[in-house]
């Protein structure tokens, strides 16, 4: 084994784990469709925070463009 060939597989790795790190930190924008609170979780599978109602609008923060 050289060491040229376990630093390529370190690289691939890093880039492979950073890539979950950026699919972890999405953020989801959350509003409450019955009592109009918002907030911002990380998963989609969300009830509200404050009247604990399921019906809830989700949105990914990053379909909202950047400023
Ligand atoms: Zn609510």
């Amino acid at each position: 084994m050289s060491d040229k060939f376990s630093f390529s597989n370190l690289d691939e790795l890093q880039r492979w784990h950073q890539g979950i790190k950026q699919a972890n930190r999405n953020n989801i924008f959350c509003h409450c469709r019955t009592c109009g609170y918002e907030w911002i979780d990380s998963t989609f599978d969300v009830i509200c925070l404050k009247c604990s109602s399921n019906n809830v609008e989700s949105i990914s923060s990053w379909q909202f463009p950047d400023d």
